[in-house]
């Protein structure tokens, strides 16, 4: 494309809350076969909420709370932000936590009035050694409901779960129709677990689902795609995703995300409305054919 187009092409993006970083991107936009896309904070809201305490062995529900709250304190995830609002609601006190640790993409561990307090998914508690038995169907029927369920060890024993539920961005459906219209195949990407992964993307229109995903792997499965063929995109928002938005052809990141994202994506859609990414593939398609 000529580098006038291209200018006027980046000025209507920005006139739509679209920053192409870019010509290449923009070059590249109109070629793309596949997008994945995120699951928390892209395809939805990412602030969830705490819908669900269910202890078991006797452990009080307040109790599981404040001592999982005491630990997703000192944590980022928007996971933790919702417990910690919950259990300050409550008029919960909190207790220290020491020893703090955080396992990206499985959850957090600490010590709180002298207990060993672990919360995440079951990756998390079954490297340690814990019996999860007593938490799966918890665990299932939360994860049926589109929710994320968190799993609880205290001192080493199954203590409860924890269920947070995200809802999905308004934006979300269309934009994804609208690139299924387009031929452009959409796949979601998540940590999070396979049931609530599927219940999410059945509420969106979203038919390929990877779940369970390592932080680590997220760039691999765009690797894998882009072996076989294709021109593949990437729209996510967490650190996480940083390394999966570098790999893709064209990476775009919320602008709400974290700046890591961000400064390893092509674009960055200001709103996070996922219809910035129909628009700029729309907008590639319209300068390319204007050079030919
Ligand atoms: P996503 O890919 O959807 O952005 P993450 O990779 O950040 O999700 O997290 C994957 C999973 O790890 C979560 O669904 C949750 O089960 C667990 N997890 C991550 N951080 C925490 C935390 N602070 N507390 C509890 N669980 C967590
Ligand atoms: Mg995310």
């Amino acid at each position: 494309a000529t580098p006038l187009s291209i200018t006027v092409s980046t000025g209507k993006a920005a006139a739509h809350g679209i920053l192409i970083r870019s010509a290449e991107a923009l070059e590249t936009a109109h070629k793309l076969d596949a997008i994945i896309f995120d699951k928390t904070g892209t395809v939805t809201r990412g602030i969830p909420a705490l819908t669900d305490v269910l202890p078991v062995d006797g452990v009080a529900e307040d109790r599981l709370l404040a001592l999982v709250a005491a630990v997703e304190k000192a944590s980022e995830h928007p996971l933790a932000a919702a417990i910690v609002t919950d259990a300050g609601d409550r008029g919960l006190g909190l207790a220290e936590v020491v020893d703090f640790a955080s396992v990206t993409g499985q959850g957090v561990r600490g010590s709180v009035d002298g207990q060993l307090v672990l919360v995440g998914n079951r990756r998390l508690l079954e490297a340690a050694g814990v019996d999860t038995r007593p938490l799966e169907l918890a665990h299932d029927t939360l994860a049926d409901q589109g929710k994320t369920p968190m799993l609880v060890a205290i001192d080493g024993r199954a203590a409860g779960v924890i269920g947070v539920a995200d809802t999905v961005k308004e934006s979300s459906a269309a934009a994804i129709a609208a690139l299924h219209v387009r031929g452009i195949e959409v796949i979601m990407m998540t940590g999070d677990n396979r049931a609530t992964a599927a219940a999410i993307a059945a509420q969106v229109g979203i038919r390929r689902v990877v779940a369970e995903v390592l932080p680590e792997h997220k760039a691999d499965a765009v690797r894998r795609l882009q072996a076989e063929g294709k021109i593949v995109g990437m729209v996510g928002d967490g650190i996480n995703d940083a390394p999966a938005l570098a790999q893709a052809d064209v990476g775009s990141a919320i602008g709400t995300g974290t700046d890591v994202a961000i400064e390893s994506s092509d674009i960055t859609l200001i709103s996070g409305d996922l219809s910035g990414v129909v628009t700029a593939v729309d907008l590639s398609r319209a300068t390319m054919r204007n050079i030919r």
